[in-house]
């Protein structure tokens, strides 16, 4: 690609999140000009700081298994290559189970993640309860564990991964919205922000919850509708918990789905639930019906949490399509305009992924990933069909 004036690039990122952040990165390893626009005031500061940092491929759609299975492999090799803590924290996603027939779901799933390179077992009872010390043990069936899973920290790695695209000369420019694209005969020829107007026949569309609205801008409409999801973290412990614990049962007081949690690097319990029903919005106001309902399910399930303190709690925006399955691809209707959106509740452990296959996308014109597994994100397809993504 061509080098050009001071307002022109080679890509431009739009979004310094989850995405848009390692996005720089891997388009800054294959030296192009970059630039990433976000109207935060630094890098991460959308929904990526939302998230608790869990990192699995633990997955039950095959592009999202091979795609995370990516980005481990860059997230735990971070700290050796470049020398900087981003948090990383192995130990694997446990799904204990209680029930008959989650049994059956989670034993099915074993071969198609296994043939996509998942290491991943059937666990009896006694070695569940033996890495999750403490697990409430009556009726337990035995469970899932994949040990290549674990756990980043959001801000570090983003941090992270800003520094070394920057050192690679990408420029980001913070406090700038972008409020318009050019497009010129189904090509696009830069953007327009609140600032000034930047040129690039390469525009990657990583706005979050946010990549509606940019789309618009096109004439293309983007199904991502924010969905609104609480957290919380206490105090640190002494370490006990290795692995991140999914429960995916729903919870009986009929208001959730399933429930994940782990201990991080620093020894805090950060905790999630999945809420029954959508909550659209961009609102991010704590609710007063997350802390009952989430420390009911943690300390049922664990009871030796029932006396820990609790920090704080937070609401942040899933990015989500109506699916529930990512967006990866280029838009038939303005060539050179790459969407890397929909990330719904996986957006931080999918991001180097992500970035990895569009900027193979861009540079070679085609994925790293199967083809057949990455054409299933296709922005084409057909959103409300029936699709079995069973672990979510
Ligand atoms: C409570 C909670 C827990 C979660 N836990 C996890 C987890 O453990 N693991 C995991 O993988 N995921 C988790 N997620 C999901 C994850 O946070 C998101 O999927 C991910 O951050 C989305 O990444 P993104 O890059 O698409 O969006 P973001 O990280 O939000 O980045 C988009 C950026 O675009 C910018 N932007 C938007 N519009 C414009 C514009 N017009 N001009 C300029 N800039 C713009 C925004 O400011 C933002 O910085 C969690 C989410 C929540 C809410």
């Amino acid at each position: 690609m061509r080098k050009m004036t001071r307002n022109s690039f080679d890509a431009i990122i739009i979004g310094a999140g989850s995405v848009g952040c390692p996005m720089a990165y891997f388009l800054s390893l294959k030296d192009l000009k970059v630039l990433v626009l976000d109207s935060e005031h630094s890098q991460g500061q959308g929904q990526n700081k939302a998230a608790i940092g869990g990192v699995r491929a633990t997955h039950s759609d095959p592009a999202k298994i091979s795609l995370c299975l990516q980005s481990i492999d860059l997230f735990k090799n971070w700290e050796s290559k470049y020398g900087t803590d981003i948090g990383w924290k192995g130990g694997g996603y446990c799904y204990p189970v209680y029930r008959e027939k989650d049994e059956k779901l989670l034993k099915d799933l074993l071969p198609v993640q296994k043939s996509y390179g998942l290491e991943i077992d059937w666990l009896p009872p006694d070695e569940i309860e033996r890495l999750i010390p403490g697990i409430n043990p009556d009726g337990i069936r035995g469970g899932t564990y994949a040990p290549g899973d674990g756990q980043v920290s959001p801000l570090l790695s983003s941090a992270a991964f800003w520094k070394e695209s920057k050192k690679r000369g990408a420029e980001f420019r913070f406090d700038e919205r972008v409020i318009g694209l050019i497009i010129k005969s189904s090509r696009i020829k830069g953007v327009k922000t609140n600032k000034g107007t930047y040129f690039s026949d390469v525009i990657v569309n990583a706005a979050g919850a946010g990549a509606r609205e940019i789309g618009l801008m096109a004439d293309i409409d983007i199904p991502v509708v924010p969905n609104s999801h609480e957290a919380g973290i206490t105090s640190p412990v002494e370490q006990f918990l290795d692995p991140l614990v999914v429960d995916i049962r729903p919870g009986e007081e009929g208001k959730t789905d399933n429930f994940y949690f782990g201990q991080n690097d620093l020894g805090q319990i950060i905790f999630c639930y999945s809420p029954s029903e959508p909550f659209i919005g961009k609102s991010r106001l704590e609710t007063s019906e997350f802390m009952p309902i989430v420390s009911r399910r943690l300390i049922e399930l664990l009871p030796r949490l029932k006396n820990t303190l609790v920090r704080r709690v937070w609401r942040g925006l899933y990015p989500m399509t109506p699916d529930g399955i990512i967006i990866l691809d280029q838009v038939r209707e303005a060539s050179g305009f790459y969407l890397a959106v929909g990330m719904c509740g996986q957006g931080f452990m999918l991001g180097p992924g992500v970035a990895r296959n569009i900027t193979s996308l861009i540079i070679n014109g085609k994925p790293e990933i199967d083809q057949e597994a990455f054409n299933s994100l296709s922005f084409y397809r057909d959103f409300y069909s029936k699709r079995s993504e069973t672990l979510k």
